[in-house]
């Protein structure tokens, strides 16, 4: 059974895809086929109308924010993501998008503008502040490209007015974790430190 939507907490969770262009060294897809007991692993990729119909029978109003995050990066689904999402603004609810940040090296344009408007939080996956030590990380297809590129959607992000912060994860030692918060700073934008399992 494909898991397009599922609850984890008191959020609701929307699972796009499984393609990635990053290979994380603390991926949780490396240790759990399950989140919750939902195995987010799809045979299929859902077309927007799918999870649409899945949608239309839940009572948005009980979930503080409904999240775009599974086990991919959902920037791959760019125009199924924007479509659903523009859905879940007419119903009033609060909607956020996880991220590595790459989704404009992916989808090879902007995709700022079409997230304005219909994403009200995005949250981004610094993982470390030098792009070397990002890419030893992440392994992107995109080399440490990728690192400059994150920040710059970072910072495009906020620019567009959308609600944005970087987020690390706490494996990193604390003088990584002080120069990851200077960075952050540095550019203006809010960092979390989150768990390695935490989907808040
Ligand atoms: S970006 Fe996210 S989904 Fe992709 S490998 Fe890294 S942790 Fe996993």
């Amino acid at each position: 059974m494909n898991n397009y939507i599922y609850e984890y907490g008191q959020k609701l969770y929307i699972n796009l895809t499984n393609r990635c262009s990053n290979r994380c060294s603390f991926c949780i897809r490396n240790n759990l086929d399950e989140l919750n007991g939902h195995n987010l692993w799809l045979s299929k990729e859902p077309e927007a109308q799918e999870v649409i119909s899945s949608l239309e029978k839940k009572d948005l109003s009980k979930y503080p924010e409904v999240v775009f995050c599974g086990y991919g990066e959902p920037t791959y689904r760019i125009e199924q993501l924007v479509e659903i999402a523009h859905y879940l603004k007419s119903r009033g609810a609060k909607v956020r998008l996880d991220t590595n940040g790459q989704g404009n090296l992916i989808n090879n344009y902007d995709i700022v503008p079409k997230l304005k408007g219909n994403i009200d939080k995005v949250s981004i996956s610094l993982n470390h502040y030098d792009a070397q030590e990002y890419d030893k990380i992440c392994l992107s297809v995109f080399g440490e490209q990728a690192f400059y590129a994150m920040l710059e959607f970072a910072k495009a992000c906020k620019n567009a007015g959308i609600e944005t912060r970087l987020t690390i994860v706490d494996v990193l030692k604390e003088e990584e974790i002080n120069k990851c918060k200077q960075l952050a700073q540095n550019i203006g934008i809010d960092l979390e430190i989150r768990s390695y399992i935490d989907k808040n």
